[in-house]
């Protein structure tokens, strides 16, 4: 019996997506696969991107990184959820963690109990019974599966690090199992004259690169599936209309806090990331509403620790590729849509379409079948993602600025309007089964935006009110004692991955 030849899979950009794109593949399919990124040092990447969600764990264990050895090569640190400060009127803040509050209990979430209390005259918020906003409250952080010996689920996180050092860290990686980079701009494109598939591309100095199969991970620009292929982009800043960033580094924090903090400003939000050696800021805004001189001085104006630099320019516009995979292309990364970064899912979005186009990847054929399903999951998973962004803005009542004016007042696609409904009567959540924000995730935005439901579930009528109120005590006892027990977060690194 004699091997398959292997087929060729050409890699065009080597950003954050085109990295994970080759780690990923050559780790999944490297036996079927010859595999070629081309990347420009002269063009550069993005170079932003430092904060993610927990989804990140699942890539890492399929590319069997040793999670420590990542922390410390990308100068990273632990993320238990985002603040968001100022968003659903100025001088409140809530944390969306990435765990649920207290415990689910005769079939109603904890929130229904909660809200049962908090009608009866209980101030508490439901944050008291987070054991995620304890532990960033104390910048706390371990490893923790759950909370003592009860069924309530322990500490889930995600982290910050480097974009520059992930990208260097996952090009090692690749290139150790087999990947072969090339360096140079890509200047022509050749197609098959009868398909139109892409069968080569060509770099400034002369060399050729023929594929079976290509991934354009060029960033915005999506040279080969936009402006090769002619697949369209879908403008979806109607709703989320923030065109803009500036990004500038500052000193490290003087206390490692274990969270992102977005901070709503007058037309747009700053975000703050805190690393091993630095703190990664940036300020989104929409230009319809501010100059870029007001923008960078309100960035700089909002910084904790002293600016590493000027102010880097960036410009997006909100939305996706009409088709994420065309002829024998499929875009990964920016070059697939832009979700502005406020939950931090694009890089999320890139381990998910890799691992959605290695499930799908074609065996023989031209693929027609598995392009359509691609397509289609691709586009409804950023669709739930867009609704979940869009509820920040709309759900607000601020009115101290046109931004906040127009984010307020604007129609938002039937989908989000039917859940804040749905939430705003019953504190029930209509959201789809494969979203990728959990239930406790919509509960959180929804309550942190200032959503308070008419009524709770039936079902948390089940305890008496001094179960209910013994309930709630419980929750919070055994909490802090989960969290008294927890080194604090810069203990954490300092014993298991401190940068060098
Ligand atoms: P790029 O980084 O732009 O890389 C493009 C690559 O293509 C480069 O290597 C370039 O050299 C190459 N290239 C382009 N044209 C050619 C050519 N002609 N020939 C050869 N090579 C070429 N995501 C998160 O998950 N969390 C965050 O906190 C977050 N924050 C963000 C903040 C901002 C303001 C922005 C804009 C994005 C943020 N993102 C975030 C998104 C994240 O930065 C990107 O998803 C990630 O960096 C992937 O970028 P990329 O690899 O697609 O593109």
């Amino acid at each position: 019996m004699t091997d398959t030849p292997k087929r060729k899979l050409v890699i065009v950009g080597g950003g954050t997506a085109g990295w994970i794109t080759a780690a990923a593949f050559v780790r999944l399919l490297g036996r079927s696969l010859d595999i070629t990124l081309v990347e420009s040092e002269a063009i550069g990447t993005v170079g932003v991107g430092e904060a993610t969600i927990p989804q990140i764990i699942r890539l890492n264990a399929i590319l069997g990184l040793d999670e420590m050895e990542f922390v410390r090569e990308t100068k990273g640190t632990f993320k238990l959820g985002i603040e968001f400060v100022d968003w659903g009127r100025k001088g409140t803040s809530y944390l969306h963690t990435f765990g649920d509050a207290g415990l689910s209990l005769a079939g109603a979430a904890f929130h229904h109990y909660w809200r049962r209390a908090a009608a009866s005259g209980h101030t508490s918020d439901l944050w008291h019974y987070s054991l995620h906003r304890l532990a960033a409250d104390h910048a706390r952080f371990g490893k923790l599966d759950r909370v003592g010996n009860t069924a309530m689920t322990g500490l889930a996180y995600a982290y910050h690090f480097d974009a520059g050092l992930y990208a260097a860290y996952l090009r090692r990686y690749a290139e150790g199992q087999g990947v072969v980079r090339h360096e140079g701009i890509v200047q022509h494109v050749t197609r098959d004259g009868e398909n139109g598939d892409i069968t080569a591309i060509t770099l400034d100095k002369g060399t050729r690169v023929e594929g079976d199969f290509f991934i354009d991970c060029t960033g915005f620009r999506a040279m080969l599936l936009g402006e090769e292929l002619g697949v369209g982009y879908e403008d979806w800043s109607r709703w989320l209309p923030c065109d803009r960033a500036l990004a500038v580094p500052s000193e490290r924090l003087p206390t490692l806090v274990p969270y992102t903090r977005a901070t709503a400003k007058q037309a747009g939000w700053q975000w703050r990331i805190p690393l091993q050696h630095r703190t990664g800021n940036g300020h989104v805004y929409s230009s319809g509403f501010i100059s870029d001189q007001d923008a960078a001085d309100t960035l700089l104006a909002g910084l904790d620790t002293k600016a590493l630099g000027d102010p880097r320019p960036l410009r997006f516009t909100t939305g996706r590729r009409e088709a994420f995979w065309a002829h024998n292309c499929a875009a990964i990364g920016l070059s697939s849509g832009f979700l502005e970064p406020l939950e931090s899912t694009s890089i999320h979005l890139i381990q998910s379409h890799v691992n959605r186009l290695i499930q799908l990847f074609p065996a023989q054929g031209d693929g027609a079948a598995e392009r359509a399903e691609y397509n289609r999951r691709c586009a409804a998973e950023f669709e739930q993602i867009r609704d979940f962004l869009i509820l920040h803005y709309k759900q607000t009542a601020r009115d101290d600025s046109a931004f906040w004016n127009y984010c307020r007042t604007m129609a938002v696609p039937d989908s989000l309007a039917h859940k804040q409904a749905l939430f705003a009567s019953s504190g029930r959540i209509g959201r789809d089964i494969d979203d990728l924000f959990r239930e406790a995730s919509w509960v959180q935005v929804m309550l942190g935006q200032g959503v308070t439901p008419q009524a709770h579930d039936p079902m948390a009528d089940a305890l008496s009110d001094a179960q209910l109120g013994e309930f709630l005590g419980n929750v919070r006892t055994l909490i802090e004692r989960a969290v008294s027990g927890l080194p604090t977060h810069e203990d954490f690194i300092a014993r298991h991955c401190a940068a060098g």
